[in-house]
């Protein structure tokens, strides 16, 4: 008999989350406050620009219906106004992305992907979730999984204030869609523009129900001049007003409005958001956990486009520890779990990030930024790291090591090499990845993510590795006796991420870890381990070479973690090659 789960809310990740488990033949109910038809035809809710890594969780499922006819999103411009006013910029770049963003509509891709659930036997039920329905879900169910995003029945998890700097809204938001704006030169992107002091500007192209449009976001600081909605009537209105603040904040933007028309009467929304982290589990009155994803538990201003890719993150996530958890039951334990391997491989260091941009640029935020106008390299990572804020660490929030990475990246210019494009050549190389442990003089275990493992010689049993020169662990690899090395499988690229996050809690419950030989923490669920006793190190350019003997292994049965082009993979036998 399948398993039974319940997943109250139709949004992103809610839908997503159940359309991976029916299709893994799970019994899946799913409570919608609105219909498919009432999706498609009601107000949009979000510009929901999703970048690389979140389109790829959509193709894993086989979701991706509109990646021919919804125009991509190559890049990020960045523009500030000078402040003697005019059409002069202080700061202008822009950088393409890697691998392009998306938006469709949520109008379009939920109303559908609705109706797929129900044609894949999903069980579809259309009310308002309350409490008592919780009740009954969580009777009924073997676990029910809160999706609900901004909505008030995400109130039932408590706020975590400690991760929650915020108390107010940050920023009044309006979203006007359009058509028949000019494009910008060279190729299409998000444009971002900040007003210091008054507000953002966003803007790129999307899918919506009646074809290609454009999304406008204003980002306006309360109480200043972007703060504007609240005497807006009719779209019409909001449609000139939108208009007026880029005549008057942003005029290179406006020029590219002149034909500008609203896509539809429901292509525009305002509203405040108060950025909230809560608790990921919630007990019903008769005692029953429920438990929280995406938006009802991680809730971002949109500042830095966030969301809906969070949502698809968190949703993979949820959807693995699911398939991986068997026929236990789903206890607390496994839901806190599940919700920290989201939090601490992920959504902290997203939620810090947009908690940043929210507040006014340090002084070295703007240094980054003047000098991305100059080094390519670094508008390029600034640009890319919207797909995945873990890269924006340390340097987005530490003065010094901004301009370490200023420096490095103007020295690599300077040598004529562009440090992306070269990284890109030898990710050409497919590897699979690993994580490096060992355990500090003080006890304290470390572990990094590395794909630069290999097997050296047999005879001494020798295998390498390399480490970064300013990683915080060399000390510790430079002076333990022993490491592990742990071979990843398919299933664990969330440890992938977490080990590879600088300063991330590695060792606070994501990654089952036990004492191995030498007192080497191992890692669970891999295909392999190797004890190792450290035996010589080489400095070589901006890594170090660490060198082992391997004293002890272990080898699993299992589907190896591969990590190709920036991607993670997985791999398959040879169809040319694989007759049997
Ligand atoms: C102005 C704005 C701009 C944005 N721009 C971007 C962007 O550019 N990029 C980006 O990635 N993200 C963006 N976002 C955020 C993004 O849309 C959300 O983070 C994302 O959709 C969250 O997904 P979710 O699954 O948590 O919730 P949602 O997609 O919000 O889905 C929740 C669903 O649950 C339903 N629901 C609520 N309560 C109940 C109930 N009691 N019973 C039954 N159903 C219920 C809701 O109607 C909704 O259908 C933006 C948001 C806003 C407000």
């Amino acid at each position: 008999m399948p398993r039974r789960i319940a997943i109250v809310g139709a949004g992103q990740s809610g839908l997503q989350l159940a359309l991976g488990l029916v299709g893994a033949g799970y019994a899946v109910t799913l409570v919608s406050n609105r219909t498919a038809e009432q999706l498609a035809t009601g107000r949009v809710q979000s510009s929901q620009c999703m970048f690389g890594t979140a389109l790829e969780t959509e193709r894993a499922l086989g979701l991706d219906y509109w990646g021919e006819s919804c125009p991509p999103v190559e890049g990020i411009s960045f523009a500030a106004p000078s402040p003697d006013g005019g059409d002069a910029k202080a700061i202008d770049w822009a950088a393409r992305l890697d691998r392009p963003a998306q938006s469709v509509d949520q109008r379009l891709k939920l109303s559908e992907w609705l109706r797929e659930f129900e044609r894949r036997d999903g069980r579809l039920v259309v009310q308002e979730a309350g409490v008592d329905d919780l009740e009954r879900l969580a009777s009924e169910h073997e676990l029910v999984v809160v999706a609900t995003g901004r909505g008030e029945l995400g109130g039932l998890f408590p706020r975590n204030a400690e991760r929650s700097p915020y108390t107010t809204p940050q920023r009044a938001l309006g979203l006007t869609y359009v058509r028949g704006m000019e494009p910008r030169p060279g190729f299409s992107a998000v444009s971002f523009n900040l007003i210091p002091g008054i507000g953002e500007y966003f803007v790129f192209p999307a899918l919506t129900t009646n074809g290609p449009c454009e999304i406008m976001v204003f980002e306006g600081v309360p109480g200043g001049p972007m703060d504007c909605w609240d005497d807006v009537r009719t779209p019409a209105e909001h449609l000139a007003r939108s208009l007026e603040l880029l005549e008057r904040f942003l005029p290179w933007e406006h020029e590219r409005c002149a034909g500008v028309e609203l896509t539809d009467a429901n292509g525009i929304l305002t509203g405040r958001v108060v950025p909230t982290i809560r608790q990921p589990i919630a007990q019903l009155p008769s005692g029953a956990p429920v438990l929280a994803m995406a938006d009802a538990a991680v809730l971002n201003d949109p500042i830095t486009g966030q969301g809906s890719n969070n949502a698809a993150k968190s949703a993979e996530i949820y959807l693995e520890r699911v398939l991986a958890h068997g026929d236990d039951a789903f206890d607390e334990r496994w839901m806190q779990q599940t919700f920290d391997h989201y939090w601490l491989g992920y959504a902290q260091w997203v939620v810090s990030w947009t908690n940043a941009v929210l507040a006014p640029p340090k002084p070295h935020v703007v240094t980054l930024l003047e000098a991305a106008q100059e080094i390519p390299s670094l508008a390029s990572a600034i640009a890319n790291g919207f797909d995945d804020p873990r890269t924006f660490y340390p340097w987005w929030f530490d003065a010094e090591e901004a301009g370490r990475v200023i420096e490095a990246k103007r020295a690599q210019a300077a040598r004529g090499l562009d440090p992306r494009e070269l990284r890109n050549a030898l990710g050409q190389f497919a590897t699979g990845v690993t994580v490096i442990t060992a355990r500090a003089d003080d006890g304290r275990p470390v572990g990094v993510t590395a794909n630069s493992f290999s097997s050296l010689s047999l005879e001494p049993p020798l295998v390498l590795w390399c480490l970064a020169r300013d990683a915080s662990s060399l000390p510790v690899f430079r002076e333990c006796t022993h490491f592990g090395v742990n071979v990843l499988s398919s299933g664990q690229h969330h440890l992938s991420r977490l080990f590879a996050t600088s300063g991330a809690d590695k060792f606070g419950g994501a990654a089952e870890v036990r004492d191995g030989p030498s007192g080497v923490p191992l890692v669970e669920g891999v295909l392999a381990h190797f004890v190792c006793r450290n035996v010589r190190q080489i400095d070589a350019g901006d890594h170090v070479i660490v060198i082992g003997e391997v004293e002890h292994y272990d080898a699993f049965d299992g589907e190896p973690l591969v990590f190709h082009s920036g991607s993670y993979r997985i791999t398959t036998r040879h169809p040319e090659l694989d007759a049997s």
